[in-house]
């Protein structure tokens, strides 16, 4: 039976494979070699969710772990308290063990601490805590701790530093993955790198000359494409000293530029009277506090000041505040409203998000759950483009119409996607489409389409279209594996 080579890169984008391939002669060769598959992320289009999937080949309504990170880490407290036991014995690698297969599994994310396999796993918690099965790996590789990076805005000042230092943790982690790969043996080898996606977040609008904050040549234009390069060398070492391998590189979702424009879907809720503004003859407050919030926050936005708050909020003074100023809930009262724009994505201004149904004030209203979902849902499905009239939404539909699980309760009532260019904001008493004020912190964002280039497998595929959660079935019909397994996803090979 063939070994089977898994590198996993987070965030890596078909779209710069296929732009930068002058520069990238292995991706281009995998990519050569590869059946043309198009692999689809989850909604949210998230990392946590997204490797959850990977690794245990459910959706994210069956495996629970619906977090996002974000530049404010909204959620850090939560993230950095999962831990492995979540999916511990339900990997794609523990059914490849019970199957007699040797692995050898490096840094995949949250998968912390280590548990017992059938071969090696050394994990890395989000503080660089190390750990590893067997314990030993860690003293013969002397690695007590790994270096690692804050996902938060360096400031402009200390950008290139924080992308050098980057750049290091992944050579490094590469170096460790090759001396660990040719000492132990394995028929399934996973090796997961994390970076890009952080750099492509940061320097997107510094290489991407569409970018309407594209600010002209700097020497930030290159750390993207420099970035793709390094990744190009190290799976070109990997897959060289494996040569027999059937080889898989893979991506989570991919990157793109973020909506530079947003939506106000509260102020639409609020015009359809589901939402309710504290607003009042008595009380004109939150209608000023909106004003204001939007005053400084264009400021911001076009003095380029977002890292100076950042900075600020990482001192711990302000981070509330800034946090709140995206995406507070202050103006909203809270006691007649029916529906708000749901915070599950975070701050992001992505282009996906929720509507959350206030259940206890349906009665209050008179109102009946199942109408004011398909009142959403209308009233989202009719927004319109002001200079176009083109959609401004690409779909909207009940939780339940896109997964099942037992954790489909951590979904918002009403799920939804905008049109490419346009974010989820929560601006009330303000014009329906706005200025995406994340754009300069993070003007990267994720992006559906994710990257799966097989190349030596021997076998033929039933088709192209895949998801995430087709992987895991993959790789064990890859390795000749049947079982039991109830995943949400089935293998591509015929
Ligand atoms: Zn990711």
């Amino acid at each position: 039976m063939p070994r089977v080579l898994m590198i996993g890169i987070d965030s890596l984008a078909p779209t710069l494979l296929s732009e930068l391939q002058a520069d990238l002669p292995t991706f281009s060769q995998l990519r050569r070699q590869s059946p043309p598959l198009r692999l689809t992320s989850i909604f949210p289009i998230d990392s946590i969710p997204a490797w959850a999937t990977i690794f245990t080949g459910l959706n994210p309504a069956k495996h629970g772990l619906i977090y996002s990170f974000d530049v404010f880490e909204a959620n850090w407290g939560a993230i950095s308290k999962i831990d492995s036991s979540v999916f511990r014995g339900r990997t794609f690698w523990d059914y490849a063990g019970q199957g007699g297969k040797k692995v050898c599994i490096l840094f995949p994310l949250l998968a912390y601490p280590a548990w017992p396999v059938n071969g090696v796993m050394l994990s890395r918690s989000l503080t660089g805590a190390g750990d590893a099965w067997p314990r030993r790996i860690l003293d013969e590789q002397n690695l007590s701790r790994f270096e690692t990076l804050s996902g938060r805005h360096p400031g402009r000042r200390r950008l290139l530093e924080y992308a050098q230092r980057a750049e290091k943790i992944t050579e490094k982690e590469a170096a460790i993955a090759s001396t660990i790969l040719s000492r132990h043996e394995w028929d399934l080898a996973f090796v997961f790198f994390g970076y890009l996606d952080i750099i492509q977040h940061f320097f997107w609008r510094y290489f991407d000359p569409s970018d309407p904050t594209y600010p002209g040549p700097t020497p930030f234009q290159n750390v993207i494409r420099e970035f793709y390069i390094l990744l190009d060398r190290i799976v070109g070492e990997l897959v060289n000293l494996h040569p027999d391998s059937i080889v898989v590189v893979f991506s989570d979702h991919g990157h793109g530029m973020r909506p530079p424009r947003t939506v106000n879907i509260n102020e639409c809720l609020r015009e359809a009277g589901l939402l309710c503004s504290r607003n009042g003859v008595v009380n004109p407050a939150p209608y000023l506090l909106e004003n204001i919030k939007r005053v400084v926050l264009d400021f911001i936005h076009r003095f380029e000041l977002d890292h100076w708050m950042l900075e600020v909020s990482r001192r711990g003074i302000l981070s509330s505040v800034t946090k709140s100023l995206y995406m507070s809930r202050a103006t909203i009262d809270m006691e007649r409203t029916v529906a708000c724009l749901s915070s599950f994505a975070g701050p992001k201004s992505y282009p996906y998000g929720g509507v959350e149904i206030i259940r206890e004030n349906l009665k209050k209203r008179g109102m009946e759950y199942e109408e004011v979902r398909s009142r959403v849902i209308h009233l989202l499905s009719q927004l319109k483009e002001p200079e176009t009239g083109r959609p401004l939404v690409e779909w909207a539909c009940r939780r339940e119409d896109l997964y099942s699980g037992s954790y489909l309760d951590l979904y918002p009532d009403v799920l939804f996607e905008l049109r490419e260019g346009y974010g989820v904001y929560w601006g009330i008493h303000t014009p329906l489409i706005g200025t995406a004020y994340e754009h300069n912190l993070a003007p990267g964002g994720h992006r559906k389409e994710a990257v799966f280039l097989l190349s030596n497998a021997g076998r033929p595929v039933s088709r192209y279209e895949m998801t995430l959660e087709d992987i895991a079935p993959t790789v064990l019909d890859l390795l000749g594996l049947e079982g039991d397994w109830h995943f949400d996803g089935c293998s591509i090979l015929i």
